[in-house]
């Protein structure tokens, strides 16, 4: 149990990770004799608390918050926090698994970790969210350090919650910006890390299309979710000449053929914090529906899920198949089962694994904590050119990686088997530690 036995989400990512890269086992006789693997999916640590707060009519509440440590071969721990009443220790791990793979194709010295709560903000007060934030913090801060452990933002954990999480941070240790990232411009957060998963994962999917003779414009491309990442997914791809048509929430979703207005969808999501359904009610010719976007029956041709961990499975995706999908790449972490990508693989989709499409968030968190150091500021340009190098540089490290072990096009085995040496070659480099 307490190894994992029963984390059905955290046994599926070693699962994925794990099915793919017997050749880079085969090749690399040591990894066996230093049992990699099952230092692999060991956390260096985990941290379980009680978060305790008032809410406004005075009532004692108690949340449980995490952080899973995960691996420090490549830098300090690094990831976001998640607020989500789905939150638990299989989540989290499953979360931080990816993560130190992810953060491995970036090429920046960082090393992996998730965290979080199961703490739903949703319909809570401005108030009720600050006195949870607190709270979390005033136990978080005994194990982060801005050469330590860095988190940043993840599902219900953008500006707002970073900017709570910080100042209460800075109330028990003084201002060190660096020990979170994700912080608002104003508080030295970085220009484009709003908009860097989103965009990153434009730009890693119009290289793969591009790789193969195709690119976003005049596409249909249906983006699932409607929060940080799938909004800047959606405003760049439009700005590639691509449609987005649908976009989704945890209730429904609205189908907007002539494209989803990216300014309504900013104004009603991060300004008055509404639901899908006032999109619909504001725009005209567009149409709302209750369940899941990947049930929906329309031709098109990229799919993004940008919502959460497995939200499709073998049945959805072998429907997006027969509406016309040819390319899948993910900004959400592990939105696909293993069935739905058995599907992708067996009818050869241009597929973009999260760990690779989705990495842009925490490169660009990592450029955070680089203008920290200095006590600069880079531009918005700046920021966004490094993005794109970055984002360009994965997709080649994919490419390569899957032509040398003789799987060209397998995009998966390219970025499990590209990530899993960089971190397994750094362990043993260390020794046991
Ligand atoms: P947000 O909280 O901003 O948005 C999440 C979106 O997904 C919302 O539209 C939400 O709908 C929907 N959603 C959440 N849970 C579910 C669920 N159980 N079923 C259906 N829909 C759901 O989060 P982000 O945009 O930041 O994160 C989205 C995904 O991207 C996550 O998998 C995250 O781990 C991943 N990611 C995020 C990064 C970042 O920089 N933010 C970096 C890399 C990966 P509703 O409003 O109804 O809850």
């Amino acid at each position: 149990e307490q190894r994992g036995a029963h984390q059905v989400e955290f046994l599926q990512a070693v699962r994925e990770m794990f099915d793919t890269i017997e050749p880079a086992i085969a090749k690399n006789p040591q990894f066996i004799k230093w049992n990699i693997l099952e230092q692999l999916i060991e956390p260096e640590r985990i941290i379980t608390f009680r978060v305790p707060w008032v809410a406004d009519d005075g009532t004692i509440q108690v949340n449980k918050g995490f952080r899973v440590q995960f691996n420090s071969a490549l830098g300090p721990y690094k990831g976001g926090l998640r607020f989500h009443p789905t939150v638990n220790e299989s989540i989290l791990k499953f979360l931080g698994f990816e993560q130190m793979f992810k953060n491995s194709l970036t090429g920046l010295p960082i090393g992996g970790g998730k965290g979080g709560a199961d703490f739903d903000p949703k319909g809570k007060s401005d108030e009720e969210v600050m006195r949870f934030c607190q709270s979390f913090m005033t136990e978080l801060q005994k194990y982060i350090g801005p050469l330590e452990d860095i988190p940043a933002g993840d599902i219900g954990v953008s500006g707002r919650e970073i900017g709570y999480m910080y100042g209460q941070y800075k109330r028990l240790n003084g201002a060190q910006s660096g020990v979170l990232t994700g912080k608002p411009v104003s508080m030295n957060g970085s220009l484009a890390r709003t908009e860097a998963t989103g965009y990153g994962l434009v730009y890693y999917t119009e290289e793969m299309l591009k790789a193969n003779g195709q690119s976003f414009k005049g596409q249909k491309v249906i983006v699932s979710g409607s929060g940080n990442v799938a909004i800047y997914a959606i405003e760049k791809v439009h700005e590639y000449g691509g449609t987005v048509i649908a976009c989704s929430d945890s209730n429904g979703y609205i189908y907007d053929e002539s494209g989803i207005d990216i300014d309504l969808l900013k104004q009603l999501k991060e300004v008055e914090r509404k639901r899908l359904t006032d999109y619909a009610e504001r725009k005209e010719d567009s149409s709302y529906y209750e369940g899941s976007v990947w049930d929906f029956d329309v031709d098109y041709s990229i799919a993004l899920p940008c919502a959460t961990q497995n939200e499709i499975d073998g049945e959805k995706a072998s429907r997006m198949v027969k509406n016309g999908v040819y390319c899948v790449s993910e900004g959400a972490n592990m939105p696909s089962n293993l069935d739905a990508i058995h599907v992708y693989l067996d009818n050869k989709i241009f597929y973009g694994p999260a760990k690779a499409a989705n990495a842009g968030g925490v490169a660009t968190s990592a450029l955070e904590m680089a203008q920290n150091a200095q006590h600069g500021h880079w531009t918005f340009e700046r920021v966004d050119q490094e993005l794109q190098v970055i984002m360009k540089n994965i997709f080649k490290t994919v490419e390569e990686t899957a032509s040398e072990y003789d799987l060209a096009g397998n995009y998966l085995a390219g970025v499990n088997i590209a990530s899993f040496l960089n971190v397994a070659n750094a362990m043993i480099f260390q020794g046991i530690v």
